[in-house]
């Protein structure tokens, strides 16, 4: 019998080359992995960039998918995704084209030289948090705690919803 999916979310991000379009398309890659289900999509939400002020607003969104990819190959799938975006690794926070971050894998924790779950910096980031309570009112971190007191903390990052 075939194992159950995992539950992957993952953040997608772009300031460059029409982000709306970019983040679009991008759902509907997602929909083309293999082994992979996209379960729901939150809206697009507008963000002031963070660390390097002088380039575009970022338009943000987050997905639920589910998938029988391992974490790894996942991770490498997206990769995939975001060079056939034309994305260029300039330097931390630079603007790019698509950024695509594995948040969650089921309740997996992992630290290893690719792969940080969960991600990293999500629990500080509104633009994150605030597409990923759409669509997981329910969502708790691991590690960090609820989404919604998560969210909270960082009320003070301005986020505008563009698009449903
Ligand atoms: P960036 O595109 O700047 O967010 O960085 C991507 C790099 O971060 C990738 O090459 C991954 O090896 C590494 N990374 C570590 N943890 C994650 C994660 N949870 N999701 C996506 N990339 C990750």
């Amino acid at each position: 019998m075939r194992k159950k999916p995992s539950q992957a979310f993952i953040a997608l991000g772009s300031n460059l080359e029409n982000p709306i379009s970019q983040i679009q398309q991008a759902f509907d890659e997602l929909k083309l992995l293999p082994g992979t289900h996209l379960i729901s999509q939150s809206s697009l939400y507008k963000s002031a960039p963070v660390g390097r002020l002088d380039q575009p607003d970022f338009i943000n969104a987050v997905a639920l998918i589910e998938t029988h990819l391992s974490p790894h190959e996942l991770l490498n799938a997206l990769l995939a995704i975001e060079l056939r975006h034309g994305r260029v690794r300039e330097s931390l926070n630079a603007p790019r084209t698509l950024d695509l971050d594995i948040l969650l894998y089921d309740n997996l924790a992992c630290r290893d030289e690719v792969l940080t779950l969960p991600h990293p910096r999500m629990s500080q980031r509104a633009f994150v948090l605030k597409p990923l309570m759409e669509i997981a009112p329910d969502c708790t971190i691991p590690g960090h705690g609820h989404i919604a007191e998560l969210l909270t903390a960082c009320n003070e990052q301005k986020l505008e919803q563009i698009m449903a």
